[in-house]
């Protein structure tokens, strides 16, 4: 699982805190100069992790932390608050519009995880009694639309695909078809590449003009590491990105590129992505994050 070092690294930190009972400036700094150290070994940004530190350091050398009869507990739970800030607070939900249908337009890297995490909304949002359809714009490799087709059988949702068409008409088709057949979402796959270039954005950019989509959501790969910064970054800046799907949490990825992109982007994380499997997709919490960090 993900953030297993950090959590590993933060909690050794603490435990030496504990041991202390009453804390002085010192003692806070120490144990601040562990916690920036697993920070930074686990990958986050150096930047945040500058900032991250400041802000919990000014709180934690407070007189009402020092003088509490538990300081390090105090400690921790400003760690904990500040951590769950650091990945966005509040948890971040899908907004639907109040006339049908919601667009969601996903964009990514390939291998991102675009497809399956298209179908995996496809099936969650199908829980929950709406009734999706996917569109197939990943027209530059045939498979990508098969592989559209056989996980959204497995999520129950109809896909509409035009073969290797123009994507910005196929999305436009795609989202007069869900007009006209009932379906109160629509989520567009999108094509990737290896790396970020013009054509691709343009392409996003001009499916975005046309069909004006509700959410953007941006699939970051939690392995990809500093990269992942990068990438989202040029995303971010060339589209109205609304939030963000961090897959692969199930690996054994140190996490912290994912708290960086967030932090980068100023956009929230709405999902993860916890394995290979069609239900394998969970609403992000950060505070639910942030305490299975802290352990
Ligand atoms: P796309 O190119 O962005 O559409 O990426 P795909 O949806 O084809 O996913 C690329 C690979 O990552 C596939 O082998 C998926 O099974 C795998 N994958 C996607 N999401 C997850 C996840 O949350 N966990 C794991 N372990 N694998 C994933």
């Amino acid at each position: 699982m993900a953030f297993e070092s950090l959590a590993d690294k933060l909690s050794a930190a603490f435990k030496k805190l504990k041991s202390k009972g009453k804390l002085n400036e010192t003692d806070i700094k120490e144990a601040m100069r562990e916690v920036k150290l697993a920070l930074l070994e686990a990958d986050v940004n150096y930047k945040v992790v500058k900032d991250f530190v400041k802000n919990v350091s000014e709180r934690a050398v407070g007189q009402e932390v020092l003088e509490s009869l538990t300081p390090a507990q105090q400690v921790i739970k400003i760690v904990n608050e500040e951590l769950t800030a650091l990945m966005g607070g509040q948890n971040a939900r899908l907004v639907f519009p109040s006339k049908p249908p919601c667009i969601v337009l996903m964009c990514g890297l390939q291998g991102s995880g675009k497809t399956t995490h298209s179908a995996k909304l496809a099936k969650y949002f199908k829980g929950q009694g709406r009734r999706p359809l996917l569109v197939a714009c990943d027209v530059y490799r045939p498979a990508a639309i098969e592989q559209l087709k056989i996980v959204g059988e497995k999520a129950g949702a109809t896909v509409f695909e035009m073969g290797q068409g123009d994507p910005v008409k196929i999305a436009s088709e795609g989202v007069k078809y869900a007009k006209d057949h009932g379906h109160d979402l629509v989520i567009i796959d999108t094509a990737g590449r290896l790396h970020i270039d013009e054509k691709l954005m343009e392409e996003l950019k001009n499916i975005e003009k046309t069909v004006v989509p509700n959410e953007i959501l941006l699939v970051v790969d939690a392995m990809t590491g500093q990269d992942a910064v990068n990438v989202a970054d040029t995303f971010n800046k060339a589209l109205p990105i609304t939030g963000v799907i961090l897959t692969k949490l199930d690996s054994d990825t140190r996490g912290g590129a994912a708290i960086s992109v967030l932090q980068v982007t100023g956009k929230p994380i709405k999902f993860s992505g916890i394995g290979e499997k069609i239900d394998d997709l969970e609403p992000f919490h950060p505070e639910r994050m942030a305490s299975r960090i802290l352990g």
